[in-house]
C-alpha cells in the first residue's frame, strides 16, 4: 500500500481529495422562515433543492457536516438507470402497469436527467455517458441479461444484450459469458457533480447551510420548526434527506432499510500501456456475482473497485487488500498498481430493492432511492420531490410512498447482508467452477 493510502471508518474518499476545496458554506445563524427546508446535503437534498429553488420556492438546506458527506461523496460514481435486483416486468408485476409503468419510466430517464443537469450547468465532474455494462458469470445470468436488455429496450431505452466477445471488446476483460449495457449510464466524480448541483441551487435561490445539525423537527400549527445548536428554521413542507446517514434524527426511519457498510479502493494512476488495454471507452461495470465485483477508472486513470466484508476485526485494513487482489485477478494483471485510496460508506438498501418515499406526518416526507443506484435514482427522485413542495400530492409522483414500515427483527437483519456474504462467495465459486467446466468440454 503506497504512503497515500488515506484512512477509512468515517475518513474522507478519494472524491473528497481530489475535489475542489469544500465547506465554505455559513453554518445556520439565528431564524430563517422558508416554503422548503430539507435535512440532508447529499443528491437527494440537493437536487431537491435546485428544482424546487427553479419552481419559485424559498428553500433552505441544513447539512450537519458538509455537502457530500454521507453516501453522495464516498461512492463509486457509476451512474446507473435501472433497477437493483429488478427488472421492467417483474415491476409492473409486483406495482400493476400503471405505477408500475411510471416507475420504470423514471428510472429510465434517470442517468439522462444526470448528465443533461452536467451539461445545463457546466458542471465540471469528469463525466462520460458512454454506458454501464453488467457482464454476466454464468450462463444461467446471460440468459436474464439478455431479457433484462429486451425488456428495456421495448421500452425505448438504448440497451443492448452482449455476447462473451462483445464483452472482452469493450471491457478488455475475459472469462464473462455475455451481458448487457444501457448506453445511457457511465460514470463520474461524485463530489463533484454533488458540488455543482449545491452551486446551481445557491445560483437559483436556495440556501445552504453547513455544520448545521438538525436536532429535532417539531410541528407547528402552520409547518414545522427544524431546530438546530445555532438557529431554527421554519418551513411550510420538510424534506428528510438525511439516507442511511440520519438514525439519531429519526430513529422509526433507521428500522426502514438495512445499512450496509461498502469499501472502496482507489489504486495509484495506471501506466498508458496498461490503461489502454482496459475499458477504452471508460464506461462503468458492474457484474452479475452475488458478491459483486466492480470497476472503472476515474478521471486520472486510477482504477476504482468495492466490495463487502463478512464480519471481523480488523477489517480497515484487510477488505482493501482484497479488494485489491480480487481486482487483479479478475483484470489479469499482475502488476497493478499500489492503492492510493481506500474508504467506506452506508449504504441504504430497502427491503424490496425499489426507491421509495416515506410520509413522516403533514407536509413532511423522507425519500429512498439507494439500493446503489443512487446517484440517477436521487437526482430524479429530487425533481419529483420539488413537485411535491409546489402541491403535487405524494401519491401522484411516481416513487412509491407508505408511512414507514419498520422491517420486523431488524436488530437481526441488520447484520444479514454481511452474513450472507460468505454463502454468497461460495456460491459464485461453484458456478464459476461449473462454468469453467462446461467450457472445458
Ligand atoms: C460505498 C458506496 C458506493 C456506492 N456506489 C454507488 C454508485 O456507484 N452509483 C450509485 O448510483 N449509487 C451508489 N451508491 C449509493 C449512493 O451513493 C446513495 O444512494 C446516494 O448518495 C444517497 O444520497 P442521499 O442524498 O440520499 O444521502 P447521503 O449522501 O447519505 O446524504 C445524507 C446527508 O444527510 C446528512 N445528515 C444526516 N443527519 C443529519 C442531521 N440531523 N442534520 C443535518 N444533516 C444530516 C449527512 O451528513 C449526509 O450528508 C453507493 C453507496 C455507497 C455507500
Amino acid at each position: 500500500m503506497s504512503a497515500m493510502t488515506r484512512p477509512n471508518g468515517n475518513g474522507l474518499s478519494l472524491w473528497h481529495a481530489v475535489s475542489r476545496n469544500h465547506c465554505d458554506r455559513l453554518t445556520l445563524q439565528g431564524g430563517l422562515d422558508v416554503d422548503l427546508a430539507i435535512v440532508g446535503a447529499g443528491f437527494s437534498g440537493l437536487s431537491t433543492a435546485l428544482h424546487a429553488a427553479e419552481k419559485g420556492l424559498s428553500v433552505a438546506v441544513l447539512e450537519a457536516e458538509c455537502i457530500a458527506w454521507g453516501a453522495t461523496g464516498r461512492n463509486a460514481g457509476f451512474v446507473v438507470p435501472n433497477f437493483a435486483k429488478r427488472d421492467p416486468d417483474d415491476i409492473v408485476a409486483k406495482l400493476g402497469t400503471e405505477r408500475g409503468e411510471r416507475l420504470i419510466d423514471f428510472a429510465a430517464g434517470s442517468a439522462d436527467l444526470v448528465f443533461g443537469l452536467i451539461k445545463r450547468h457546466r458542471i465540471e465532474c469528469d463525466a462520460l455517458q458512454n454506458g454501464w455494462i453488467q457482464p454476466t458469470h454464468t450462463t444461467a445470468a446471460s440468459e436474464k441479461t439478455k431479457s433484462r436488455a429486451e425488456q428495456w429496450a421495448r421500452r425505448g431505452r438504448p440497451a443492448v444484450a452482449l455476447d462473451s466477445r462483445a464483452v472482452t471488446e469493450l471491457t478488455g476483460i475475459r472469462g464473462y459469458v455475455g451481458g448487457w449495457m444501457d448506453k445511457s449510464g457511465g460514470v463520474l466524480n461524485p463530489v463533484e457533480f454533488a458540488r455543482g448541483l449545491a452551486d446551481a441551487a445557491e445560483r437559483a435561490g436556495a440556501r445552504i447551510f453547513e455544520r448545521t445539525r438538525v436536532t429535532s423537527i417539531d410541528r407547528l400549527p402552520d409547518g414545522w420548526a427544524l431546530k438546530a445548536a445555532t438557529g431554527t428554521v421554519r418551513a411550510g413542507k420538510v424534506l428528510v434527506a438525511t439516507n442511511a446517514y440520519g438514525d439519531a434524527l429519526n430513529p422509526v426511519l433507521a428500522l426502514t432499510y438495512v445499512p450496509l457498510t461498502v469499501f472502496q479502493i482507489a489504486t495509484e494512476p495506471l501506466p498508458r500501456d496498461l490503461r489502454a488495454r482496459l475499458l477504452p471507452g471508460g464506461q462503468g461495470v458492474g457484474d452479475t456475482r452475488r458478491n459483486l465485483f466492480t470497476c472503472r477508472f476515474d478521471g486520472q486513470n486510477r482504477l476504482i473497485s468495492g466490495g463487502m466484508h463478512i464480519i471481523g476485526a480488523g477489517a480497515e485494513r484487510r477488505v482493501p487488500q482484497a479488494i485489491w487482489r480480487r481486482l487483479a485477478r479478475h483484470l489479469d494483471l499482475a502488476d497493478l498498481p499500489p492503492i492510493a485510496y481506500s474508504w467506506t460508506g452506508v449504504a441504504a438498501i430497502e427491503p424490496d430493492f425499489l426507491p421509495r418515499l416515506i410520509d413522516l406526518g403533514p407536509d413532511m416526507i423522507a425519500g429512498f432511492g439507494c439500493n446503489g443506484r443512487g446517484i440517477a435514482m436521487t437526482t430524479a427522485m429530487g425533481k419529483a420531490l420539488a413537485d411535491w413542495a409546489s402541491g403535487a400530492d405524494a401519491h401522484d409522483l411516481p416513487l412509491p410512498s407508505a408511512p414507514p414500515s419498520p422491517i420486523p427483527l431488524h436488530g437481526v437483519v441488520r447484520y444479514a447482508p454481511n452474513v450472507m456474504l460468505a454463502w454468497s462467495i461460495l456460491r459464485d465459486r461453484m458456478e464459476g467452477a461449473s462454468h469453467n467446466a462446461t467450457k472445458a468440454k
